[in-house]
């Protein structure tokens, strides 16, 4: 037992949990009437991940209402937008990042640097490890409210070779890409390379054309053009080369159409070779394999040589968020978390544990919701549902209490309201319910499929941070003790509701804006705006004020070509 608090968290004397491990206990000043240890006042609240979701929860909560311990491998936010221009110097490692122990000090939070292992849901603890001097040390943390933000890690879709690969997530990755990017052009100016070998030095190969892949192109075409022909005079600029490879049959497939026939325009004139309709088969030591789909429906297999091969595919499960889901019964989703609307996680006691951003999925229901509702309506009737003739009426009846539930499916039941008016009007007997029931799951997609962002993290850990203040207020105490459980957030706050607010996309020297409908593609003004946009949502004034003086010294000194 430590008697002086020396640490944030001691551990208790005895030990605990399932597998009888050392349980921390929280150390607060000001719960010293309580007895050295204790937080009678306040419930603990836990929060895994110090990513998108978790900072913003950090930001919105109100000090002085729950004991909040913060657990991360990483002691720092990214800012993760502006990470394809960390690759290649254009702005600094350390101005993307920000101390998680800077944005805990205003609610007095804990920080611990390990990493969550698994939740033992019935007793309310998390196992936590840390390798300390090679020794992998475990302790559980007990919560009263645990969040669950550990983000995604990187696709592999199962390709071989991805050894061979750089991949852009961290600032590790980064620094990474950087260091390989200049070796290679040290490398490609030794008189001992041959002319071959020098192409393939130069040769720059990016698995993905999502937004991470495009704008890393658009950062390495900037560096060849901007810095290369200063520092190395004797590269000539066609041997350098830029490929991108991409599964779907444009780049940024998830824009407006016009936005992406204008980066792949853009790329073209650029000399930025874009692959369409290509799958990466196997990526080996010094080239990469792939199929392409060619306009008259052939598969041809191709190979390019490369001297650096990033590959940006998509995000999949962390091995903590698929142990967590093993778990728990009810969660069938295989690539993330699910969550109800109210984004506590399904299967868990209810009210304990909510899971946001990249690791979590809102699981809306609503064909099953909107299904019951009608099965209700039609035994009133006295009728199988598949028998009776429902009325538009009735469907209004069940539109209402769903509106209700679900603000956020109000546009796509308009669908509906036209396929039951057209029903109704026409007196056309039953009504196809396997149709029905497939549009409804089409709904269902669309709703539970919102993007892995930033936006989306940033959305969730603010309306969470809002919720649990409401919480603390209306009722105090009884979060802690757990004598409200299961009904609060319904009782007390609505259900999340995400807004679209946009996407950009930095295509070099130019940006592509999709916001709410409105497209707009352009040069040098749009690239001011894509930056003022992510500058303003940048998390302090010490990194606003380090990013300005990184561009600043992009202008004024070019990038520094140093592999350090
Ligand atoms: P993250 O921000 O990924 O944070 C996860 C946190 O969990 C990290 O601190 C991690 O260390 C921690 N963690 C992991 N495992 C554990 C564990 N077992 N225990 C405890 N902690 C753990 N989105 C946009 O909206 N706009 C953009 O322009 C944009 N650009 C991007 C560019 C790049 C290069 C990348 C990689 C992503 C980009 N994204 C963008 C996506 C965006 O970064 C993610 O959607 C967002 O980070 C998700 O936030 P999160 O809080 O869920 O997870």
């Amino acid at each position: 037992a430590i008697d002086v608090p020396v640490s944030e968290l001691a551990l208790n004397p005895e030990r605990g949990g399932p597998k009888n491990l050392p349980i921390a206990r929280v150390l607060v000043d000001d719960d010293e009437s309580e007895g050295k240890g204790t937080c009678k006042h306040k419930p603990k609240l836990v929060i895994l991940g110090c990513g998108w979701g978790s900072v913003a929860i950090l930001k919105t909560l109100q000090a002085d209402q729950y004991h909040v311990t913060v657990v991360s491998p990483s002691n720092y936010f990214l800012f993760t937008p502006f990470l394809p221009s960390a690759t290649v110097g254009t702005l600094e490692l350390r101005s993307l990042v920000e101390p998680i122990r800077t944005i805990l000090a205003r609610i007095k939070g804990h920080f611990l640097q390990a990493e969550a292992e698994s939740v033992d849901f019935s007793e309310k603890l998390v196992e936590v490890s840390q390798v300390i001097d090679g020794e992998k040390r475990h302790f559980y943390l007990p919560y009263d409210k645990l969040i669950i933000g550990v983000g995604s890690k990187t696709n592999t879709h199962g390709v071989e070779g991805l050894e061979y690969c750089q991949f852009l997530k961290t600032i590790d990755d980064a620094r990474k890409i950087r260091k390989k990017a200049i070796g290679n052009f040290e490398k490609a100016v030794l008189p001992t390379t041959s002319d071959e070998e020098r192409r393939r030095l130069l040769s720059f190969v990016i698995c993905g054309g999502g937004p991470t892949g495009i704008e890393f192109a658009a950062e390495i075409y900037d560096m060849l053009n901007e810095d290369l022909i200063r520092h190395y005079p004797r590269i000539l600029r066609n041997e350098v080369s830029v490929h991108v490879i991409q599964s779907r049959s444009h780049i940024l497939n998830t824009y407006d159409e016009a936005l992406s026939m204008y980066a792949e325009e853009r790329f073209a004139r650029d000399h930025v070779e874009v692959y369409t309709n290509a799958r990466v088969q196997e990526v080996k030591q010094d080239k990469i394999v792939f199929s392409e789909k060619t306009e008259d429906g052939k598969v041809v297999t191709k190979e390019i040589p490369y001297g650096l091969c990033l590959w940006s595919t998509g995000v999949s499960q962390t091995d903590f968020a698929k142990n967590l889901a093993t778990k728990l019964d009810k969660q069938t989703n295989k690539h993330a978390l699910e969550t109800d609307t109210h984004l506590r996680l399904i299967g868990a006691p209810i009210g304990d544990v909510y899971a946001i951003g990249d690791c979590a999925t809102v699981q809306y229901n609503l064909a099953k919701n909107i299904m019951t509702f009608l099965r209700e309506i039609a035994w009133e009737k006295g009728k199988d549902p598949k028998e009776v003739h429902l009325t538009f009426k009735d469907w209004q009846t069940v539109a209402q209490r769903v509106k209700k539930r679900f603000p956020q499916a109000a546009q796509h039941l308009r669908r509906l309201d036209k396929l039951f008016q057209q029903y109704d009007v026409d007196q056309s007997g039953t009504l196809d319910f396997n149709e029905f029931s497939e549009l409804l799951g089409e709904i269902d997609n669309n709703l539970t499929s919102l993007p892995a962002t930033a936006q989306r993290a940033h959305q969730q850990g603010q309306y969470l941070a809002r919720k649990l203040n409401k919480l603390a207020q209306v009722a105090p105490g009884m979060v802690a003790n757990g004598l409200l459980d299961g009904d609060l957030d319904e009782t007390y706050y609505k259900a999340f509701e995400y807004k679209h607010l946009g996407s950009l996309a930095y295509v070099g020297n130019a940006a592509v804006f999709d916001v709410q409908g409105f497209n707009f593609a352009g040069g040098i003004a749009a690239v001011y705006l894509w930056r003022s946009a992510y500058f303003a949502q940048s998390v302090s004034l010490r990194t606003r004020f380090l990013l300005f003086m990184d561009w600043a010294k992009r202008a004024l000194f070019g990038r520094d070509m140093m592999d350090l």
